[in-house]
């Protein structure tokens, strides 16, 4: 297989937020990896930042471990020296003059520059303006910022209002992590590079179409901002919703940022509103061992839901009529996310209708593992009359593709896409503005009932209404971790 790698360039990447968990968890080693991958120029710098007073070598002595954690026992020492010798750090307050003198010193012409904002949002404004003050944006400087983008409408077009005043939206990456994964964009090129889903890609041959995004964990540390925020706003307004758009938009002209985004502004737009008998909430209830949400959370009145399944309708000619089920919770029976496709049935069966078979599904497995899966009807293998049956043509990456199914993880990509200026897989302002829009009007809808959710067993399929929601209709869900 030859390599079509597009080469990054030089560059000098600053993490603000370069002490905190995200840095240490997925940027910081997902930057070692595509060091060992050899795929960071010689002279490249990443220069951590933070308020912490901590030196250099201290600084080193944390990614190391933030890399050792990742990687376990298959690093090559050498690798991991050369790969600490490219990392700094600074001392710096986004809310004072502290440390700025001292980045503007470490800057350099020539290499791409690029901001990570890896703190929170209240942090952007000051961040941004001192950047400007100390004259430290140019104009192909990338600014990466992280989610939560906005709390709803408002506050997101504040932030967009914030970005804008200081820089340019083309220098702008807003990273929605989903769309690094290597199937998310195997979707993209299973649908527009292949001649055989395109005709068949719409309500005349697509009876629903299933989205689930299953996590086991609780809600963790993240208690106080979790209670703020509960499913819709935190999975549902972001990677639900893309991965919602990536399945139904119509195929770009070409495979280009704003192409791209074009179509999938055009999805989220066309979105219609959700009626309140189409969605159940829900929240988890304790098991003998663990705790609930509420525990988790420490507000023993909490209404936050960790649960949403929806029904929801795109409302153009492509998809009258075939509904889009969402659905994604915390502490369920398994991590599970895929995206499934559902063909309609045969409109005769030639082998009676009692033969079996039938039912084509496209099934898009992003978690645990990725791989694509396509659910055909053959014939039951031996004697005794035509029996038919559904069995799976399975391309998992790993057994297929081999030694080359080593996928890097979404933050690899997107932080090496950054450096390369490829703005494709990152959201624009107006399609983040319109995920809102279509949101806002839900969760104001439980707020102005003061809607309590349905409270369902921790590490099961979710509360029961959720089962009812499909079951109204005539379908099923697919069983999470089956
Ligand atoms: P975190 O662990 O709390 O780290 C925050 C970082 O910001 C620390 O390095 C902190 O270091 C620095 N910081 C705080 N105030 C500062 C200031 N005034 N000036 C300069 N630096 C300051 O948070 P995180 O989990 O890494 O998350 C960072 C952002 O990514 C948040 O917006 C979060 O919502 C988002 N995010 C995180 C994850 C995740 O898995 N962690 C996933 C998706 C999105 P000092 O205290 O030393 O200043």
């Amino acid at each position: 297989m030859v390599s079509r790698i597009i080469p990054v360039e030089q560059f000098d990447l600053i993490i603000f937020g370069g002490t905190g968990d995200l840095a240490r968890r997925k940027i910081l080693p997902g930057l070692f990896k595509r060091f060992a991958d050899g795929q960071v120029p010689e002279g490249s710098r990443i220069i951590g930042a933070a308020r912490s007073e901590m030196d250099q070598a201290a600084f080193l002595t944390f990614a190391e471990e933030a890399v050792r954690d990742a990687e376990g026992d298959k690093i090559d020492a050498t690798v991991l020296k050369d790969f600490l010798a490219i990392l700094d750090y600074v001392a710096i307050d986004a809310l004072g003059e502290e440390g700025w003198s001292a980045l503007a010193e470490k800057m350099r012409e020539g290499p791409v520059r690029a901001f990570y904002f890896s703190v929170g949002p209240s942090l952007f404004d000051d961040l941004a303006r001192r950047l400007q003050q100390y004259d430290l944006v140019k104009p192909d400087t990338r600014i990466v910022v992280e989610k939560p983008f906005g709390h709803d409408l408002e506050t997101a077009r504040a932030l967009n209002k914030v970005l804008s005043a200081h820089f340019d939206e083309s220098q702008i990456y807003r990273i929605d992590h989903y769309l690094g994964k290597e199937t998310v964009q195997n979707l993209m090129a299973v649908r527009f590079g292949n001649m055989l889903f395109e005709p068949l890609w719409n309500s005349q041959y697509i009876d629903h179409v299933q989205i689930t995004v299953a996590e086991t964990v609780g809600v963790g540390g993240r208690g106080g901002y979790y209670d703020k925020s509960g499913a819709m706003r935190d999975m549902v307004q972001n990677h639900l919703m893309q991965l919602l758009c990536l399945t139904a938009m119509e195929p770009p002209a070409k495979f280009d940022p704003d192409a791209v985004r074009d179509e999938k502004l055009k999805v989220i737009r066309a979105l219609e509103p959700v009626e309140p008998h189409q969605i159940v909430r829900g929240q988890y209830d304790k098991t003998d061992s663990e705790s609930n949400f509420r525990d988790d959370v420490e507000n023993p009145s909490s209404k936050t839901e960790s649960f949403v399944a929806l029904k929801c309708h795109v409302g153009n000619w492509r998809w009258a009529g075939t509904p889009f089920y969402l659905r994604t919770g915390k502490r369920l029976e398994a991590r599970d996310s895929e995206i499934i496709v559902v063909f309609k049935s045969t409109p005769h069966s030639i082998f009676g209708s009692d033969a079996g078979g039938g039912h084509n599904e496209l099934r898009i497995q992003l978690q645990p593992d990725e791989g694509i899966t396509l659910k055909v009807t053959i014939k039951e293998p031996g004697p005794g009359g035509m029996r038919l049956m559904d069995v799976p043509l399975d391309m998992s990456f790993a057994e297929t593709l081999g030694e080359h199914a080593d996928t890097p993880d979404a933050y690899e990509r997107l932080i090496m896409d950054v450096i390369r200026g490829n703005q494709t897989l990152f959201m624009r302002d107006d399609e983040v503005e319109a995920a809102w829009a279509w949101t806002d009007p839900i969760i104001q809808g439980w707020e102005a009932v003061h809607d309590v959710p349905k409270p369902y067993d921790s590490y099961s399929q979710g509360p029961t209404d959720a089962t009812l929601l499909m079951q109204r209709d005539g379908r099923e869900w697919r069983e999470i971790g089956a």
